[in-house]
């Protein structure tokens, strides 16, 4: 199979449009017209998870941190990031990253980590990429509606939803007309005048999601000519955010609440910033990775606590004064990815007969040890 396919298939999901700008996520190093049988998910790729992938005969890293953050200047080989490059390409391996739009996507990287501490009623933090989001209305005799409706959104057909999905609407009618002589009609006889019970089909459609849906509808609509039309709607949109805020079944001390989020997130140690640990918290604000110069964001929604990693110093000043205490589990809690999307790619796989083996990368990436 070749890399693109699998790429095609998880843009749609973390289109690359809703990245931060200038954030170098997508091909890394090789190409998309390559082939491959195994991808290893990761987050970081180092030169021990290359040296994973070369053992284990990956030919795909996936990973969510780009691999070159800092350009490189040269190809000295002896430097280790040249070395590690020069060893990916030796080895004909493809690597792709998934960075701040699997940060963005709706049952991503921030889903993941709120699901870890079992909150609530989840909502978006940090608001990014407004989507525009399509009406398309299409016409089908009755007995076709309902496996027209199905395929559609199963092929995207509808804006994502956290509580439900498959919204669509339905208005049945009549429809009446004459097929003249020398017409090869699907339903009547030429000549005859005719009615058909007949359904309008109305679906909201996310930009991304379009060619697939209307090339779907070609497919399965019993017409040759399928009539539909489709409308931008002005008004709406769907709005894609990076972090999440939600809530604790029940409220705990501050305290309590590390301790969960060292089990959760399966860390040795964690920093806390506030210096009262018995305080309650129950609406916790998180965003995984560097997320420090969004707590304002967290406080005006009103968090209790904010989770995140990568947390300065003087930024945990500004935090202490503004009362919102933080916890900073580190970076590398971002980890939840790697069966996260093996877990995606195996179903997928499985969906689309593919026949790629999928593995998660074992290395540990954390470059802290805590004592
Ligand atoms: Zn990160």
């Amino acid at each position: 199979m070749k890399v693109k396919e699998l790429v095609e298939k998880f843009e749609k999901f973390a289109p690359q449009s809703i990245a931060m700008d200038g954030d170098p996520i997508g091909l890394q190093i090789g190409s998309l017209n390559s082939d491959f049988h195994k991808v290893l998910t990761t987050l970081d790729v180092r030169p021990e998870v290359v040296d994973e992938a070369i053992k284990t005969g990956a030919d795909f890293i996936f990973a969510h941190h780009p691999v070159m953050f800092h350009p490189a200047k040269n190809l000295d080989l002896s430097v280790p990031q040249n070395e590690m490059y020069a060893n990916i390409i030796r080895h004909g391996i493809t690597v792709y990253a998934a960075h701040t739009n699997l940060d963005f996507a709706d049952n991503g990287m921030n889903d993941w980590l709120a699901q870890s501490l079992k909150l609530k009623d989840i909502s978006g933090l940090v608001p990014g990429y407004k989507e525009p989001v399509f009406r398309l209305t299409v016409q089908v005799p009755n007995v076709y509606a309902a496996a027209v409706r199905m395929s559609l959104v199963d092929a995207g057909a509808q804006v994502d939803r956290r509580e439900f999905t498959g919204y669509t609407y339905q208005i049945d009618g009549t429809v009446y007309f004459i097929p003249q002589p020398g017409a090869d009609p699907t339903i009547g006889q030429a000549g005859e005048p005719n009615e058909v019970e007949d359904a309008r089909l109305e679906f909201e459609v996310p930009q991304r999601n379009m060619e697939q849906v209307l090339s779907t509808l070609q497919d399965v609509h019993p017409l040759n000519k399928p009539l539909y039309n489709v409308i931008k709607l002005e008004d709406k949109f769907h709005q894609f955010t990076m972090g999440r805020i939600g809530s604790l079944e029940n409220s705990m001390t501050l305290k309590e609440f590390g301790e969960l989020c060292k089990k959760a997130f399966n860390v040795k140690g964690l920093r806390i910033v506030s210096h009262n640990l018995n305080q309650k918290v129950q609406k916790v604000a998180i965003l995984g990775g560097d997320g420090g110069k969004f707590f304002p964001l967290a406080k005006k929604l009103g968090a209790d606590v904010y989770v995140t990693g990568d947390v300065y110093y003087h930024t945990g000043h500004d935090m202490l004064a503004a009362g919102l205490p933080v916890v900073d589990p580190g970076h590398n809690i971002e980890k939840i990815c790697i069966p996260k999307l093996a877990e995606m790619f195996t179903n997928w796989s499985q969906d689309n007969n593919w026949g790629i083996e999928v593995i998660q990368s074992q290395i540990n990436t954390d470059p802290f040890t805590f004592i």
